[in-house]
């Protein structure tokens, strides 16, 4: 059942007391940060509440400076007695993973999220495509509720926000009022910022120089757009961290010749996930469809069992007839 920011602001001031908090497998800034504002959020309304994610088995390095990502239990750490699911920024059910199983033990599932393909799996759904990220439905939540935009909250809604805009590259107005807000509620939006995008150990220099001596670039990958694409073999994922190799697609995607960007990553033998970025044209989250998986126009992404050859060649098929998206301001 699809319901309005304010239906679900009510819904969980009124049933939620004991709240699991839900964000996607292999988690981003917009589904940890998302999430722990809505573990602030309960604690600032007197309820209990708990984040988690079903895989990998540890909070992305670069997450853990966020405030209360201290606290995010592990699925098997998760508290009984629970009467409310709340799942942020996932697309689709499978993205929760093992999780899955608490939605169906409480009455209230509520999602929040803006992936255009969501369906609206839980008992109470708010899609907002044009959302920039999950962290504005939070805040809109935050709004309705008239509770006080806090300092550790807001810090957690800007991971989000920035993030998921690649650092308001690709923000919409309200993105940017929104980090306003943000900022005065005292964030130190230049350390988080250096922090979440600009920090990284050395052995990512040398990742990098192991992936990008593996960059290919189709000119004519299909209708005179470029596809540019690096692999990372399960021999060069398992030394690395995974959240350095999911960092790569940004300076992939920076090729002028390809409107099309993928890494694709072997997280385990034989099972590989891409990461797509289109540059305007192209909706990637088709492409992403064909193989499986989903996203927004500019950025989406699929997991598939397959040889690296297969998945290449399947890309290629997909785009000699490119699935091009409508509008003009392509940003879902
Ligand atoms: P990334 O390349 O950063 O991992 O993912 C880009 C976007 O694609 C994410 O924000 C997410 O919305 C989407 N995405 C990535 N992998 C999957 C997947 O396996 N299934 C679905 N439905 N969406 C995905
Ligand atoms: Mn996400
Ligand atoms: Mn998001």
């Amino acid at each position: 059942q699809h319901v309005t920011i304010a239906e679900a602001a009510r819904l969980f001031a009124n049933h939620a007391h004991r709240i699991a908090v839900i964000a996607h497998v292999n988690p981003d800034a917009d589904a940890i940060g998302s999430g722990l504002a809505v573990v602030h959020i309960a604690h600032l309304m007197g309820k209990e509440a708990w984040l988690s994610f079903a895989r990998p088995d540890r909070t992305p390095e670069t997450l853990q400076i966020l405030p209360g990502a201290e606290s995010i239990v592990r699925p098997n750490e998760m508290p009984d007695d629970l009467d409310f699911v709340v799942v942020v920024d996932c697309g689709s059910a499978d993205r929760m993973g093992e999780l899955h199983h608490l939605a169906e033990k409480v009455p209230y599932t509520l999602i929040l999220d803006h992936h255009r393909s969501n369906d609206g799996f839980g008992t109470h759904s708010v899609i907002i495509p044009r959302a920039d990220a999950t962290a504005q439905l939070v805040l809109d939540v935050l709004d309705e509720l008239d509770l006080e935009l806090t300092k550790d909250i807001a810090q957690c809604l800007f991971a989000g926000l920035l993030t998921d805009t690649g650092g308001f590259h690709w923000g919409s107005p309200r993105a940017h009022s929104d980090a306003a807000r943000l900022v005065q509620a005292g964030i130190d939006s230049d350390t988080l910022t250096r922090q979440l995008l600009d920090t990284r150990p050395f052995s990512y220099l040398e990742l990098l120089a192991t992936v990008l001596q593996t960059a290919t670039l189709i000119q004519d990958a299909g209708k005179g757009r470029g596809l540019v694409y690096a692999t990372v073999p399960y021999d060069v994922y398992r030394h690395a961290r995974p959240e350095d190799v999911q960092a790569l697609i940004e300076v992939v995607r920076t090729t002028a010749e390809a409107e099309i960007a993928l890494v694709v990553r072997e997280m385990t033998p034989g099972t590989w996930t891409g990461s797509l970025r289109s540059r305007s044209l192209v909706n990637a989250a088709e492409i992403a469809r064909h193989l499986g998986g989903g996203g927004h126009r500019r950025a989406a992404g699929f997991t598939v069992q397959s040889t690296l050859a297969e998945v290449l060649e399947k890309i290629l098929i997909i785009l000699s007839d490119p699935p091009l998206h409508d509008g003009h301001r392509a940003l879902n």
